[in-house]
């Protein structure tokens, strides 16, 4: 594809959003963050100042568009934010904002369904029709791809398998439900069982903490293995729901999945109802594969396929 065509993207999160020039075959020019804070008015003004700059940068290179990952689901129909339990931007109209100071038009869609789709374009998902995508953040997200076709759903929220609760009993989620999947297999999970595990210990992130594992720290591996665990038993909503032919995992956890990828796989071994377990495997991209993921939606919804009927992906 054209390289002289490029993306302005941003990977938005709860603490920080990460901004990149992205061209069509997936490749990056420039990087950078900028802080968020649970004040949209000021973040959005600032992530757009921020794209801006970015885009001021490369004046030789024609911007397609931009595209957003927002840890919460999209309303397909008033393109807002309604559901973002660990942001609390919900109904803020980020794209009008967006689009005002950047003077593009604006795509967005959750971070789980931009990493499938930049599996899709970028990724090796040729022949796959079933896929789940299991993103591991501060939150889980997950997108569905069924029959070929990205899941979306009424309101854009099918897929939520993180807000499925496996204990009711269990902590307060920040959907407004106890005991959700994601408070047991998220990277915040993990940071949690790690602070009861060594209640002493220095407030880590969780690239400290698995880091710490490949220390030899008792409770830092045992904190990730429960995370891993529960990650694994929680794949069963999945397995009953679609039966994929693919599960692909995204986050943090995945940089020592040789160490902690056998606690998952087995779990999901064994939880199966019957048959053979879906394969299991990391996404490509690693943690840019939200921002790749964002380079997707703007390429899906400007490259005349309509994702749900064609998930064709991009050749370099
Ligand atoms: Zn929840």
């Amino acid at each position: 594809m054209n390289s002289n065509l490029v993306t302005i993207v941003a990977d938005v999160r709860p603490r920080q959003a990460y901004l990149a020039v992205v061209d069509f075959n997936g490749r990056f020019l420039a990087q950078m963050a900028t802080p968020i804070t649970s004040d949209p008015e000021q973040s959005v003004s600032k992530l757009g100042i921020a794209m801006r700059s970015l885009m001021d940068q490369h004046p030789e290179k024609t911007f397609e568009g931009a595209g957003v990952s927002l840890p919460g689901r999209v309303d397909p129909d008033t393109q807002r934010l309604i559901l973002a339990p660990n942001l609390s931007w919900s109904g803020f109209d980020i794209k009008k904002v967006l689009q005002q100071k950047l003077k593009l038009q604006v795509e967005m869609d959750n971070d789980a369904n931009a990493c499938l789709l930049s599996e899709l374009w970028f990724g090796r998902m040729d022949g796959v029709r079933n896929a789940v995508l299991v993103s591991l953040s501060e939150g889980l997200g997950t997108a569905i791809l069924a029959n070929g076709q990205l899941l979306s759903g009424k309101n854009g929220l099918a897929g939520e398998f993180g807000h499925i609760p496996l204990d009711p009993t269990g902590i307060l989620c920040g959907c407004g439900l106890h005991g959700c999947w994601e408070t047991f297999a998220s990277s915040d999970a993990a940071l949690r069982f790690y602070a009861e595990l060594a209640p002493d210990a220095r407030k880590v992130t969780i690239h400290d903490l698995l880091q710490l594992t490949e220390e030899g720290d008792k409770q830092a591996i045992q904190a990730i293995s429960k995370q891993a665990s529960f990650l694994g038993k929680g794949l069963r909503l999945i397995t009953a729901a679609i039966s994929p032919e693919v599960i692909l995992i995204t986050g943090a956890l995945t940089t020592y999945w040789n160490r902690f990828g056998p606690i998952v796989e087995n779990e999901l071994r064994a939880t199966m109802l019957a048959g053979t377990p879906p394969r299991l495997e990391i996404a490509s991209g690693g943690e840019l594969a939200r921002l790749r993921g964002a380079a997707a939606i703007v390429l899906q919804r400007h490259s005349g396929y309509n994702r749900s009927t064609h998930p064709v992906r991009a050749r370099a």
